[in-house]
Parts: structure tokens; C-alpha cells; sequence
């Protein structure tokens, strides 16, 4: 007879461990032992991430090391640890684990295509962690799993522990430690699960460049016709929500590789806001919340368990984890050929931007690296106007090499397949916010539309004077009048004005790029307004 898995050779001696364990079986762990915890009326496992509910970037770093210490862009994103300090953090990590009765491990791949994937464990306290990582992960089968061995990458998610505030570096209880020579993550200080998560598309990020892959956050799609779309775009553009379509094959809804052979998904689930949510407006989302599905930090009714999507009482940041085939129309194995359009997603809450417009290849390699979105006014004192993002590779906070590096590999993928690059605005018409109103999903989903029918090849287009692209000026199922920006604004010299501001802060932010980027690319950025 063959030993129990055991996790000796990490120095955890916890006999009890739930290893690749079934969804029925988390449930009934994670109802019985952790606080909170219920059955929706659907039958998805709501569950509590406790105090941080999103992802905390100000405290992830990665390990110095001369083997990588070169190919890192060091900076406030990438942030250095000694590896004495690692070590610190991943004995208390152990020294926790140790002490939990039971501890989970998930041993699954991260990749669907055999050539690149990489094999993971996470080890974890939780029955939520193991079960979302369960959904995000691709699941071995069982003759898989037999011949596992090794994993490439460990996690060690001690999320439930705190870091210690006096060990140097340490800024905060939490801690999220990448060590690329390790092959380690470690957690302290946060049961946030996307972490876990983000940090293997971390990994993805360091290593595809390596075997010149492209890395990408981005959602995918593809048509009957075999014709892929790839949709970038920083945290709420709506990568998921626009890449669940009916009409299309979901290949994956945020982590993606580009190889020379095609695209795959690194994942094997879906990782959904729940902010909102209804199934009038994203029925293969909300469908998809059923039993197996992780329901993050939502609120609900005591009496009938249904959830209450609207109730952001907890956080903004409700989230819905799902394995992929819970999608109707999936692309399964989750990898496909070359894309023939990318769009650049945007929330541009300061409605200058048109709703939809074509751009050339200097002008994406422009707005990648750019990588441009804003926020709303939040509810803080005296914020009134909307916030600028720009984050290289619409994803900086995972991106572990230069943005050069990733935005050579886009460029020259883009030119060798003949790519079409689309800027969508799913943020502001009318004004800014405040004044406008968010574009109607029913309306950026007809563009979209109309990019696959290719309809807007037998349109004209206006060319945007400052920015350069060229704007569709008319789109089956969308009133003509929206396309152009200028147009719904009331003020037209306020459109005028804001739009500068805009320019602004699109030139002022390139600049820290300017002398590493071709000309060409600098010089297909936007101009400023003649007045
Ligand atoms: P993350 O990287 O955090 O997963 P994401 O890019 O996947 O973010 P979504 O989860 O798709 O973003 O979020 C987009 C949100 O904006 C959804 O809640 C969606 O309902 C809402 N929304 C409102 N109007 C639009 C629109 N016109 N287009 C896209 N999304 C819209
Ligand atoms: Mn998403």
C-alpha cells in the first residue's frame, strides 16, 4: 500500500488533510466550520473573506534574487524582500499551518494547453480557499492526478495569521510573498481568495515572457467561425460580463496566454462581480450561480437565503467563483487560435471617450501600455470628480516585467496576424459622471455585435482630431447619436474642456515611457485640443 499524501517535506506535519476534495464534502466542512457560511436558495456556498475583501497590492512582494533580480520591473507595483525576510514569513506561515486540525490541499493546473501549463498545490485553512480554488483552477482527472508528482509552484495560504508588524519590511498584518526561485507564494493576514488567484497569474506573468508566450488580463470569446476576440481591461470595464455572449464560446473571462500557436486560458473558472446582478441583464452569469458556486461577501435573507445583489452593506466587491462550464456556451479544452480582434475595454468616467471606435496598431500599442480606465467618485470628502487609473497592460499589478516587454510581444503579434484593435468605452455618455449616465450594456454588447458581424466595415468612420482613432458613426442597434461623444453632451464646450484634461493626463503619464517605446508610438498618442 502506497503512503497517505502527506506534507512532510514542507515541515507540515497536520495528518489530516482534505487532498483535491469533492464540492459536497467542502460544503459540508466550510457549513460546519466556518462562521457565516450558508446555502443560498439557488444552492451556491456564500461565504466571508473577513476583514479585506479585495486584493491587497500595497503588500505583495517578491523575493531579490540574483537568478530574476534583472528581469523584474522594481518599483511601487513590484515591491523587493530580502530573502531572510520570506523566510520569516513563510516559517510563521508553516509554524500556523501546524497548528490547524485539518489543512486542504488543491492540486490542479494552471494553463489548457499541455505545452505551458504549470502544476499547483495550494495548501490552505479553508474549506472557501479550497473550493474556490477548486472552481478557478483546472482540476486534474484522476489518472492525472496519479501521475501529479511534484507541483511547479506551492502556495502556502496561511491567510487566517497575521504577518508580523515588526519583522523588517513589513508595513501591515498582511503579506503577500512571491519567491520565484522557491517556487513559493506565501499569505498572511488576508482569506481574501483572489489572491491566491492573482498570485499564479503573477507567476503566468513571469514566466510565458520567458518562452516568448504573452501573458494577458483579458477575457476571450469565439465565434462559429473559429474567430477569436480577446477583451483587455482593468478591474470593472466588463471583461466578464461582455464575454459571456450566447453567440460565442467562452474561452475564459480574465487570464490568457498568446503563444505562437494560438490562445489559451490559464484558468478553469470564472471569477464574477455580483454587484447588481440580474438575470435581465447577464442571464449566463446569474445562471451560473448554482450548487458548487462560491457567492463572496454578499448579503442575503435570513428566511429564504436569496441574495440581496444590491446590498453592497459589506463591500462593492461581491464576487461569484464558478468553474467555466457552469457558461452555457463554452470553448472546451479552453484554448483557440489566433485572435482576430482585441478591444481595448475602458471605463471612462469622464465620458470623453466614444462608446466605440477602430484603432491602428501604433495607436494599441499606445493605449496598452497606457492602459487607461477611471474610477467613479467614490464616497470620500470632497472627491467629486472622477479618478484617472492607468495601469501598463490594462493589469500593472500582476505584470511582473517591464510593460515593454509584454507591449513588444502584443505589437508584434498584432502585426503578424493582422489583428483589428477596437477601443470600447463602457463608462460615461451624455457627461461625465454626475451629469451622464453609464452606457447601456444592451448597447456596448450591440458593438460588439457588430465588431463579429463585421458591420462596421461597410460603415464611415469620423477620425477623433485629438485622440486619432476612428469612430464608427453608425452601429446596427444603437442610436447614431451615441457614437460620438461631443454629441450627447449638452455642453458642448464643457465636452471641450474635460476632454483636455483628459489629453493631459494621458501625455503627463506616457511620459515615464516615452524613451523606452518606438516613436511611432509615442507619436500616436493624443493631441492637444487646437483652442
Ligand atoms: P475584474 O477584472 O475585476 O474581474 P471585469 O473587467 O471582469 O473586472 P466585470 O465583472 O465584467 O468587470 O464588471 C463590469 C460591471 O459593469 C458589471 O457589474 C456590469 O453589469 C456593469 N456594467 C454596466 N454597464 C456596462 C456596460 N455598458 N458594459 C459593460 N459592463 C457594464
Ligand atoms: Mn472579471
Amino acid at each position: 500500500m502506497s503512503t497517505p499524501f502527506n506534507l512532510e517535506n514542507y515541515g507540515i506535519h497536520t495528518t489530516n488533510i482534505y487532498r483535491n476534495t469533492s464540492v459536497p464534502i467542502l460544503y459540508e466542512l466550510g457549513l460546519r466550520l466556518e462562521k457565516g457560511t450558508a446555502i443560498s436558495d439557488v444552492g451556491a456556498l456564500m461565504t466571508y473573506s473577513g476583514e479585506k475583501t479585495g486584493r491587497s497590492p500595497k503588500d505583495k512582494r517578491i523575493v531579490k534574487h540574483p537568478d530574476s533580480e534583472g528581469n523584474i520591473d522594481w518599483g511601487s507595483i513590484n515591491i523587493g524582500l530580502d530573502e531572510h525576510t520570506f523566510m520569516v514569513n513563510h516559517e510563521r506561515a508553516i509554524d500556523y499551518l501546524n497548528i490547524c486540525e485539518h489543512l486542504y490541499v488543491v492540486d490542479a493546473f494552471a494553463g489548457w494547453d499541455p505545452k505551458y501549463r504549470i502544476k499547483t498545490r495550494i495548501i490552505c485553512t479553508r474549506a472557501y480557499h479550497a473550493l474556490f480554488m477548486r472552481n478557478m483552477l483546472i482540476m486534474p482527472t484522476e489518472g492525472e492526478l496519479a501521475d501529479f508528482g511534484e507541483p511547479d509552484y506551492v502556495i502556502f495560504n496561511a491567510g487566517q495569521f497575521p504577518a508580523n508588524q515588526y519583522t523588517s519590511e513589513m508595513t501591515s498584518k498582511t503579506s503577500v510573498d512571491i519567491n520565484l526561485e522557491r517556487k513559493e507564494i506565501v499569505i498572511l493576514g488576508t482569506e481574501y481568495a483572489g489572491e491566491m488567484k492573482k498570485g499564479i497569474f503573477s507567476i503566468m506573468n513571469y514566466l510565458m515572457p520567458l518562452q516568448n508566450v504573452l501573458p494577458m488580463h483579458c477575457s476571450a470569446n469565439v465565434g462559429e467561425n473559429d474567430d477569436v476576440t480577446i477583451l483587455f481591461g482593468l478591474s470593472g470595464t466588463g471583461k466578464t460580463t461582455l464575454s459571456a455572449d450566447p453567440k460565442r464560446k467562452l474561452i475564459g473571462d480574465d487570464e490568457h496566454c498568446w503563444t505562437n500557436e494560438g490562445t489559451f486560458n490559464i484558468e478553469g473558472g470564472c471569477y464574477a462581480k455580483a454587484i447588481d446582478l440580474s438575470a435581465e441583464n447577464e442571464p449566463d452569469i446569474f445562471n451560473a450561480i448554482k450548487f458548487g458556486t462560491v457567492l463572496e461577501n454578499v448579503v442575503y435573507n435570513k428566511e429564504t437565503r436569496q441574495v440581496d445583489y444590491s446590498d453592497t452593506s459589506i463591500t462593492q466587491n461581491t464576487r461569484a467563483s464558478y468553474p467555466i462550464h457552469y457558461i452555457d456556451n463554452v470553448q472546451m479544452p479552453c484554448k483557440a487560435g489566433h485572435p482576430e480582434n482585441i478591444t481595448f475595454l475602458t471605463c471612462d468616467a469622464f465620458g470623453v471617450l466614444p462608446p466605440v471606435s477602430k484603432l491602428s496598431p501604433e495607436q494599441a500599442s499606445y493605449h496598452f501600455i497606457s492602459g487607461y480606465t477611471a474610477k467613479v467618485a467614490g464616497t470620500e470628502m470632497g472627491v467629486t470628480e472622477p479618478q484617472a487609473t492607468f495601469s501598463a497592460c490594462f493589469g500593472a499589478a500582476f505584470m511582473m516585467w517591464h510593460p515593454n516587454k509584454y507591449a513588444e510581444l502584443l505589437a508584434k503579434k498584432i502585426k503578424e496576424h493582422k489583428v483589428t484593435a477596437w477601443l470600447v468605452n463602457t463608462g460615461w455618455t451624455g457627461g461625465a459622471h454626475g451629469v451622464g449616465s453609464r452606457i447601456k450594456l444592451k448597447y456596448t454588447r450591440a458593438m460588439i455585435d457588430a465588431i463579429h458581424n463585421k458591420d462596421f466595415d461597410s460603415v464611415d468612420f469620423v477620425k477623433d482630431e485629438e485622440f486619432g482613432f476612428q469612430i464608427p458613426t453608425s452601429c446596427p442597434g444603437v442610436p447614431s447619436e451615441v457614437l460620438v461623444p461631443k454629441n450627447t453632451w449638452d455642453d458642448k464646450a464643457k465636452y471641450d474642456e474635460v476632454k483636455k484634461k483628459l489629453i493631459k493626463l494621458f501625455t503627463d503619464n506616457f511620459k515615464q515611457f516615452a524613451t523606452d517605446v518606438n516613436a511611432d508610438i509615442v507619436a500616436a498618442g493624443p493631441k492637444n485640443l487646437a483652442s
